[in-house]
């Protein structure tokens, strides 16, 4: 956090407060942003900060998006689906596009005026990627895409969406391209249901349906076919360390409202911060936070001088995810019944906590990177 990046985090807690606080909760009840959001904050500047200057961005570092990602988190905002926007899709762009590509989409995701997804998982496929069967077939300057995807994050308002499909069949790995899909640009795409979750209700997670889509040659991510797995598994590690400020950063927030409460909550006649087990479990949870914290900058440190690896990335996944659930569970008990309303923050980041574990790669799937290792 240099001078600048304080600067970032300053302005963004500030626009955060004015111009999206007013009409969050309306979006937790639609269980979507709002397109309008999505231009504010673009127009803000505070949609992918780390995009150069010449594509449209400030050309700040993976620093700033991880101020961005961290202030979402601790001021209660993590429904707003700005890092997959800006650390994951626009990174596909930057770094595998073609200077035409770039040249094209990046300045759009700047400005909000499109609005980034990425479409790996299917019905039938999540972990095992290499098991999806959207098919992307060359036919003369056109690739017809056919398929379905599910879970998808940002799916119902997202105009550009980076689309995993086999471009050969036969083959694995290296049968697997991305390509950018605008969906103004095609006949075919539909959105399906904006699924029901458990959590996250603000941001849309959604089916999308891809019926002989046929998009120019130009939309292969890169210059060649059979490369896409290739890509995405060099940019996981970045995805897994936006999932651990996520996670770090809603512990700060539960740690936070926790503490507020058995201040000011009484029982047996005194609040109830003065019973010990409250103190040891606070303390507890206290110690876990700063280890992860130590944790996760190491990370961050690493990740901005190239260097962190997808074993090292796989195990701040796994733990700080696996910690955000038990810190969650541990302060709901502290709330007592009001910990399990929701109109009490806590309830809202129990909920919310538990997809952690699953997506990015399941906590599971950590464990094997990481097993693979020893
Ligand atoms: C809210 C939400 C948002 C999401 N956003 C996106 C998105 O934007 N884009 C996108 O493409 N996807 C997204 N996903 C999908 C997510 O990445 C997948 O759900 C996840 O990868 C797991 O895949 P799956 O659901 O098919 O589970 P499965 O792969 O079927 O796994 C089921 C269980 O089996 C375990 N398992 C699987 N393989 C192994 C193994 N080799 N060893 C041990 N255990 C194993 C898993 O850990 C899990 O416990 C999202 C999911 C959710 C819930």
């Amino acid at each position: 956090m240099d001078e600048e990046v304080k600067l970032l985090d300053d302005a963004f807690a500030r626009f955060l407060e004015q111009e999206i606080a007013p009409g969050y909760e309306d979006w937790v009840e639609a269980g979507c942003v709002t397109k309008e959001a999505w231009k504010k904050t673009g127009e803000g500047g505070f949609l992918c900060p780390a995009i150069p200057e010449e594509y449209g961005g400030v050309g700040g570092t993976f620093a700033h998006e991880a101020a961005i990602m961290h202030r979402l988190g601790v001021d209660g905002f993590d429904h707003f689906g700005i890092a997959l926007h800006s650390g994951i899709v626009a990174p596909y762009i930057l770094h595998y596009g073609s200077e035409d590509q770039k040249k094209r989409w990046l300045p759009g995701l700047v400005s909000g005026d499109l609005i980034g997804a990425i479409a790996m998982t299917e019905p039938g496929a999540g972990s095992d990627l290499q098991g999806i069967k959207t098919t992307a077939v060359k036919d003369g300057n056109h690739y017809v895409i056919n398929g379905s995807k599910t879970f998808i994050t940002n799916g119902q308002l997202a105009n550009l969406i980076v689309v995993v499909a086999k471009t050969d069949p036969k083959e694995g790995a290296k049968g697997t391209s991305l390509f950018v899909v605008e969906t103004e640009e095609v006949e075919g795409f539909r959105r399906g249901r904006n699924l029901d979750k458990i959590g996250l209700k603000g941001n849309d997670t959604s089916e999308l349906f891809f019926d002989n889509v046929r998009v120019p040659a130009d939309a292969l991510l890169g210059q060649d076919e059979g490369k896409g797995f290739y890509q995405l598994m060099e940019q996981l590690p970045q995805e897994r360390l936006i999932v651990t400020i996520q996670a770090m950063a809603a512990i700060e927030r539960a740690l936070t409202v926790t503490l507020d409460y058995v201040k000011e909550r009484k029982a047996f006649g005194k609040a109830v911060i003065d019973f010990q087990n409250t103190q040891f479990k606070l303390a507890e949870l206290k110690t876990e936070a700063t280890i992860g914290r130590v944790f996760v900058n190491d990370c961050i440190a690493k990740h901005l001088e190239g260097g962190l690896d997808t074993v090292t990335a796989s195990m701040a996944k796994y733990w700080t995810t696996d910690l955000q659930c038990k810190v969650m569970d541990e302060c709901l008990q502290l709330h007592g019944g009001y910990g399990y309303m929701n109109e009490y923050p806590i309830a809202r980041l129990y909920a919310d906590a538990r997809v952690q574990r699953i997506y990015a790669g399941t906590n599971e799937i950590m464990k094997v990177l990481i097993a693979r290792s020893l």
